[in-house]
């Protein structure tokens, strides 16, 4: 076909247009890809300045106040200081849905192994007074990093979403205690109360490149345990005139492995762990007691409850079958305060985000996986008496080599928390950037 030259340069005027036009889908994605790669080596800086200067839980006014400047520099309501080092900051654009997208800010009393360049020599004084080396071992730094990355492309993206985003720099994480304490300091009553809250975690054995979300339940329940078993110490060689905690410890221990085994329905899930056992001083004394520390992980409320009752009732049983008078049974205590509540991912949210996710990234990048029995706080924000649907997003984080090495060896790849974790960038924060965004867009949609 023919056309003018002035026609056909109409023609190409429109079509200019069309691209520049805000239009769902593939278009769309090609811009956040733009977006991501243009903001890619500023973001890696900052990446490796977070690596490199990890903080310890409630100590993150380094991080806090860098996240805060950069979110600031965009334009962004900052508020700092919000349930200890918390940062809450509100990008408006227009009438709409609010979406929360939250990273956690704290780093752990680990020694970096890794051996890059950009690698941590951060040391700390913990709350006891210690000085402990400190890492980002479980990613922190990453999902920092991927928040202002999303902050970046959604106000270059203005002209494609309406509503209002939160985003948070949560402290603590790794305590259970920042999300807690962030909701007590008003996070849904100071600030715009959001219909979904969102967030990321690297995965250690997912390929860079990829994301996995879990339906439901996602993570635990997760429970500290105190527990004092009480004797009557005296000498070695005089059991018969004690009461022997160490014997009375270890058969409880022992006892205690029938809450999962025999009481909890085979196909609900539940933990108990023994972590710490502690008592005695030398190999002739009967002690007066034993210390134990256990962990309790369940996913519904009803196996949290029935595994705890089943811990203070075991314990006080094996007491009284040793003969342990009624003012020294043993003293259970759960701490109320150390409770991570299971981590929901509200099921009609998470459909629509893997929809979102395919489209963006490719079926083959969109894993499912299943549920862990780990522990997040971020399952506080869906908890309130508001019920906000919200979904927690697995980030690939390793080379995609190294994961198929691991899955030919067999040698596991390191953990999070470990001193030899080690994501690696580029692919990485890109692809929790573009995910996150994508999501917003998804959520918030210009109508
Ligand atoms: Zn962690
Ligand atoms: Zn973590």
């Amino acid at each position: 076909m023919k056309y003018l030259p002035v026609v056909r340069c109409l023609l190409a005027a429109v079509l200019l247009a069309e691209v520049d036009r805000p239009l769902p889908g593939a278009t769309t994605d090609a811009t956040i890809q733009r977006g991501v790669d243009a903001e890619y080596p500023s973001l890696e800086k900052l990446y490796v300045h977070f690596h490199a200067h990890p903080e310890l839980s409630f100590r993150e006014a380094q991080t806090a106040a860098k996240l805060a400047g950069e979110l600031k520099r965009l334009g962004v309501e900052v508020v700092t200081e919000i349930g200890g080092h918390g940062v809450v900051g509100v990008l408006r654009n227009g009438t709409g849905p609010t979406v929360l997208v939250r990273t956690d800010l704290d780093a752990l009393p680990v020694k970096e192994q890794t051996g890059l360049t950009y690698a941590s020599h951060v040391r700390m004084t913990n709350d006891l007074g210690v000085e402990v080396d400190v890492m980002h071992a479980c990613g922190h730094d990453v999902h920092i990093t991927s928040l202002i990355g999303t902050a970046r492309l959604l106000t270059n993206l203005k002209d494609r979403w309406s509503g209002t985003v939160v985003f948070i720099g949560q402290p603590a994480e790794e305590r259970g205690a920042g999300a807690r304490a962030m909701l007590k300091d008003g996070l849904f009553t100071r600030f715009p109360k959001p219909d979904f809250c969102l967030a990321l975690h690297v995965s250690p054995e997912l390929p860079a490149g990829s994301v996995a979300i879990v339906e439901g339940y996602a993570m635990a329940n997760v429970d500290a345990v105190d527990v004092t078993i009480r004797g009557s110490g005296g000498h070695g060689a005089w059991p018969h005139k004690a009461k022997d905690p160490v014997v009375l410890a270890a058969q409880t221990v022992i006892a205690l492995q029938t809450i999962v085994s025999r009481e909890t329905d085979p196909l609900d899930s539940a933990v108990v762990t023994v972590g710490s056992i502690h008592g005695g001083t030398k190999h002739n004394i009967i002690p007066d007691e034993v210390k134990l520390q256990i962990t309790v992980r369940s996913f519904t409320d009803e196996v949290r409850s029935n595994t705890l009752d089943a811990i203070r009732r075991i314990a006080r049983g094996q007491a009284i079958s040793a003969g342990v008078p009624e003012d020294r049974l043993p003293v259970v205590k759960v701490d109320d305060r150390e409770f991570t509540p299971a981590t929901y991912n509200q099921p009609e949210l998470v459909r629509r985000l893997s929809g979102v996710f395919k489209g963006l990234l490719g079926d083959g990048k969109v894993v499912s996986r299943r549920p862990v029995m780990g522990g997040e706080d971020f399952s506080e924000y869906g908890r309130t008496v508001d019920k906000i649907p919200i979904c927690m997003i697995w980030l690939g984080s390793v080379e995609p080599e190294r994961v198929a090495e691991s899955e030919r060896t067999g040698k596991p790849l390191p953990a999070l928390h470990s001193s030899l974790y080690r994501p690696v960038p580029e692919p990485t924060i890109k692809t929790g950037v573009r995910a996150m965004t994508a999501a917003v867009l998804e959520l918030a949609p210009r109508k």
